[in-house]
This record gives C-alpha cells, sequence and structure tokens, in this order.
C-alpha cells in the first residue's frame, strides 16, 4: 500500500512517498520543485520522478494522495476531498490566504490528473478538536462565535507528531498510545501513569506553541487565522484588532492594503526592515542592526509568553520541545527562549545545546527538572497514518 503525500506551498511542490505494506509508514522517497510558477507542470514532474525513479509503476499503484490541509468552514478531521469539502476550503481562503489557495489550485489539478486515486486531507486543525471550550473561545458575540470566529489552531500534523514522540522518547508508552490513537478513539481515554505535561514550540517559516497533556493539545498559539499568535516571516501573529481599523480610519487603507501588510509585510520582515529568514535576520543582528536584533527579541518574547501561558494551564511541566527549522537548527534561539528560566525549572546544557542540529536530542542539563528537547517534525508521516486509517475504517 503506497501513500504519496503532497506539500503545496505557493511556490513549491513537495512529496513524500510512504509505503504501509509490512511497517507502520516507511519513507520510500520524498522530493521537491521549489520556484514553481505552474502548479500542473510541478504536479506532472512529480508523476515522473515517481515512474522514472521506479516508486510506481503508474498512477494505479497509489493508493491514495494524502494533504496536510489546513482550514475548511465546519469541518476538520481527516476525510476525503471531494468537490464539496473543497469548496468548503474555498469558503476559508479569506482567513488563510497564504496557505488555503495552493492547496485548493492542487487538489483540483491532482484530481484532474489521478481522477481514480481517492485524495485524502488532514485538516491541520484536526489535533485541536478536543481542547477546553474555554480555550477556543474568543470573547466576541455569539453572532461571531457562530459564523466561525473561535480559536481553531493549527501546525496540527507536527505538534501530533511532537505528541507522540516526546512521550516515546521520555519513556512514556501509555501516553505515546494515546497520542497516536487520538483521532480514532476518544480523547477522553486514560493514560496509565501520572499526567505527562509537554509543550511543543514549531518555530519555522511559520510558528506556533502548543500545550499537550497526556498527549492532547489544550490549546495552540494561532487562534482563527495561521496569522495570529508568534510573528511569522512575513506574517503578523498576535494584533489587537482595533490597530486593523485604526489604519483603515488614519490613512484610509483598504482591505486588500490592510490584507497585504498583515500577510506579506509583517512579521520577522516587518520588524526587520525586510529580511524574513532567520539566518538572515541572525547575521544581520551579529553585524549591529538594530532592527534585526529587535526582530529577534519580539519573536523570542513572543515564545516564552506562551511557553509561560500554557506552563500555568498545565501547572508545571515536563518537557519543552524544539522543533521546525528554527527549533531544530537555531542553538542561539533556543538558548534565549530558555535563558533565565531556571526558577521554572528550565536550564539547558549550554554545549550540547550548541552542537544539536537537526537531530533528537536532550539538551537540558541534569539539574533541570524540566526536561529540553529538540525532535524534528515528521509532519508528512502523521498525513500518511491518519490517510491510511482513514482508507481502513473506510473498507471495514
Ligand atoms: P516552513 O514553516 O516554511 O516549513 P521551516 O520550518 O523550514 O519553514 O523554517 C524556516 C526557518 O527556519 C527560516 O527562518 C530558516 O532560517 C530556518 N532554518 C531552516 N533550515 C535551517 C537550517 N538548516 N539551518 C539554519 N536555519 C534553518
Amino acid at each position: 500500500m503506497k501513500i504519496l503525500i503532497a506539500n503545496l506551498g505557493s511556490t513549491s511542490v513537495k512529496y513524500r512517498l510512504f509505503d504501509f505494506s509490512s511497517g507502520d509508514g516507511e519513507l520510500l522517497v520524498r522530493g521537491g520543485i521549489e520556484r514553481v510558477d505552474d502548479h500542473a507542470v510541478a504536479i506532472e514532474q512529480v508523476q515522473c520522478e515517481l515512474k522514472e525513479g521506479g516508486w510506481i509503476a503508474s498512477e494505479a499503484d497509489l493508493t491514495a494522495v494524502g494533504f496536510k490541509t489546513i482550514m475548511a468552514e465546519g469541518i476538520t478531521g481527516c476525510l476525503e476531498l471531494t468537490e464539496e469539502v473543497v469548496e468548503s476550503m474555498e469558503m476559508c481562503n479569506y482567513v488563510a490566504p497564504a496557505h488555503n489557495p495552493p492547496y485548493i489550485r492542487g487538489i483540483r489539478l491532482f484530481a484532474e490528473k489521478m481522477p481514480e486515486i481517492p485524495l485524502v486531507g488532514l485538516f491541520e486543525t484536526a489535533f485541536y478538536q478536543w481542547v477546553p471550550e474555554s480555550s477556543s473561545r474568543y470573547a466576541v458575540p455569539k453572532s461571531w462565535h457562530d459564523a466561525g470566529v473561535r480559536r481553531w489552531g493549527f501546525h496540527g500534523a507536527s505538534h501530533k507528531f511532537i505528541a507522540e514522540r516526546s512521550a516515546e522518547l521520555l519513556g512514556r508508552e501509555d501516553v505515546a498510545s494515546r497520542a497516536r490513537n487520538l483521532y480514532i478513539d476518544d480523547a477522553g481515554s486514560q493514560v496509565d501513569g501520572s499526567t505527562l505535561r509537554v509543550v511543543s514550540c514549531h518555530l519555522g517559516g511559520s510558528s506556533s506553541v502548543t500545550g499537550i497533556l497526556n498527549g492532547a493539545a489544550i490549546g495552540n498559539s494561532m487562534g482563527l487565522s495561521p496569522q495570529s499568535g508568534l510573528p511569522h516571516n512575513n506574517r503578523v501573529g498576535d494584533l489587537d484588532s482595533m490597530a486593523v481599523l485604526h489604519m483603515m480610519r488614519r490613512d484610509g487603507l483598504s482591505i486588500d492594503e490592510v490584507e497585504q501588510a498583515l500577510c506579506s509585510e509583517s512579521g520577522l520582515k516587518g520588524l526587520s526592515g525586510g529580511r524574513n529568514d532567520i539566518r538572515d535576520i541572525q547575521s544581520a543582528a551579529d553585524r549591529g542592526d538594530a532592527n534585526s536584533r529587535l526582530a529577534l527579541e519580539v519573536f523570542v518574547n513572543s515564545v516564552r509568553h506562551w511557553i509561560g501561558a500554557y506552563f500555568a494551564q498545565l501547572n508545571g511541566l515536563d518537557a519543552l520541545v524544539f522543533t521546525a527549522g528554527i527549533g531544530e537548527n537555531r542553538a542561539a534561539i533556543r538558548a534565549e527562549v530558555c535563558a533565565n528560566l531556571d526558577q521554572l525549572g528550565i536550564q539547558l546544557y549550554p554545549s550540547k545545546n550548541n552542537s544539536t542540529k537537526a537531530e533528537e536530542a536532550v539538551i537540558s542539563s541534569e539539574d533541570s527538572t524540566v526536561k529540553v528537547l529538540v525532535i524534528p517534525t515528521n509532519e508528512e508521516l502523521v498525513v500518511a497514518r491518519e490517510v491510511k486509517r482513514f482508507l481502513d475504517n473506510k473498507q471495514n
């Protein structure tokens, strides 16, 4: 059973092919095309690469194509991407303008090119189906809430992987098993031992922090949209909603101009004055660029803010996990996030932190009561396993 996972960006198409014939998802091959102008051409190239590499003889060898879909109106979980579901995704285009449109375009192209193959999406909001209502409600009129204005949470596949893997690494198979089975079991299923409290920091081009209790999310720093929470590469993160009205009234900005400013010109790019990659921002800060230094400080401050929120909500912490591009690779950011938290039981082991790059490691000192871990995320594997589970359930 071969399942292809397609990761569709606005200018990239990446893929991983998993085989479930014997194990729980063996990665056969991965690849990607950057600087994509025409998604149709890129998808044809993926088909060619899979055939030329001998990974599939024809499209019929694929049991399904899976997608890490973002959000859809009134829908979450893992399900077949029928035209009706895709139309529900379309209804969220204004909320997720950087994410939903490329997925919708790509899914329709796959449907055209592989009409016989089921297309299945695991929505990024799915991991938050069981958060307490007090964490998902905004204090808006009921009519707004009924219109979908609530905290959804995103990066669900990544944080779910961290929930599973951190429990395994901490020797808590009971919690790992609960996390793995979350989408089929009731999240109320019990764990055998004491509670396990984890905060997962997914820091990358998009960033978010999630609190995890016994393998299930209790909340995520992103709210209604993937624009909120921490500052992102070029998207704003949390902002007082009155700022939008203020700028529209003060400078006569149109809705499109506000969207452009908040979704393309803000975040680290807005703060640093044009740089949106943390590597460039760090080099500029090291050369004395004050705006770049400030961008790093605002980012780190925001990560700490959300760690603190979940620390309180969880009544303490067993593990703090760093993942994604920045979390896995940038020791200096991890050090700044963890600085001066010894009263909360968080102490890094500096040489271990500095030598850890894109690999699993414990980077806290022996004295640290909170274990600090680096875990490379594997969102595609989570999607592939859920797609397989969806197909198995459908057959039974
Ligand atoms: P996305 O959210 O788009 O998937 P990533 O998770 O790849 O993005 O994160 C992108 C960020 O991570 C960038 O700011 C980049 O500087 C940083 N990053 C990614 N890979 C590396 C690396 N190998 N070394 C240092 N920094 C990296």
